[in-house]
């Protein structure tokens, strides 16, 4: 099988033939180089053993890149004049029919994938990139690991470690699953049209074994996004809600926990929240 891929007249001329002018409201920034798309699904380590699945084909320039690898793609794509176009443009550069899957519909509320994918790779929508991820990790087990492409602040939060002022819920939920790391930086000149802010690849390894239930899960979550609403606040007042009603209650149990109350969320790892939320019980 040889796969073709797009070019940016082809994109160009896919877009104004089914009319679509890129939003700003479903993230519409089309990669028109393909580099780029060659890097995410080699930092991806994509082979033709792995089920892949992308969030936001859009015209199809990535999710060509991932079906040049022999890998089979399921793809879920919300806008639906590009995912009724896809199969058509991955027939025409060389993708036999039985390796994509389109599916057209939210990402955020998708809870079945056909094709069992165990690696996901994307150029996400950055106004719902978090949300989505963390749905993708909650609901879809079987993914293993991934590379995404987000706006780099986002990037540079899902990657962070305690300390720094960039560190937030969305790094801590995300390490509830497994590794982060910056995996490179993209050129605002291979997307069009042009977004305004900078871009980076992320990607994650989930852990072997997970580190909990789900209602263990949501406890966690709980804590950490009570401790990082009021992220100034020490943790037993930030806490004293969730953690039994008084900043008392709440010193005696971050203290059984082997956590100092004087402290902050943004000092504690999900090792520490995760303790918290056992010592409550
Ligand atoms: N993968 C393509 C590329 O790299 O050129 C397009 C990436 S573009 C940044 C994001 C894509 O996600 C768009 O095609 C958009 O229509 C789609 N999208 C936006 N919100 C979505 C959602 N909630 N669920 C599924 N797809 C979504």
């Amino acid at each position: 099988m040889t796969v073709t891929l797009l070019g940016a007249a082809e994109i160009r001329a896919l877009a104004a033939d089914l009319d679509v002018t890129p939003t700003k409201k479903l993230g519409q920034n089309f990669v028109v180089d393909a580099n780029t798309v060659r890097k995410i699904v080699h930092v991806a380590r994509v082979s033709a053993a792995d089920r892949v699945v992308e969030i936001g084909p859009g015209l199809g320039s990535l999710t060509l890149a991932i079906l040049e690898t022999g890998a089979p793609v399921t793809a879920v794509e919300i806008d639906h004049r590009l995912a009724e176009r896809l199969p058509a443009t991955a027939a025409a550069h060389g993708v036999p029919a039985e390796a994509l899957t389109v599916v057209d519909a939210d990402a955020l509320r998708v809870t079945e994938l056909p094709g069992a994918p165990n690696v996901l790779v994307a150029n996400l929508p950055y106004n719902v990139s978090v949300p989505v991820l963390l749905h993708f990790l909650e609901t879809f087990e079987g993914l293993e690991r991934g590379v995404v492409m987000v706006q780099a602040e986002v990037g540079e939060r899902l990657a962070a470690g305690p300390g720094s002022k960039i560190y937030g819920a969305p790094s801590v939920k995300a390490a509830w699953y497994g590794a982060w790391r910056l995996a490179g930086t993209v050129s605002r000149q291979v997307f069009w049209p042009v977004p305004n802010v900078d871009s980076v690849l992320v990607a994650f390894e989930r852990d072997a074994v997970p580190r909990g239930t789900d209602a263990q899960r949501r406890a966690v979550f709980q804590i950490v996004d009570a401790a990082f609403g009021q992220r100034r606040k020490m943790l037993r007042q930030s806490l004293s809600e969730v953690l039994g009603g008084s900043s008392a209650v709440a010193s005696e149990l971050l203290t059984a926990a082997g956590v100092d109350p004087t402290t902050r969320a943004e000092q504690l790892t999900i090792d520490d929240f995760a303790r918290i939320a056992a010592a409550r019980g």
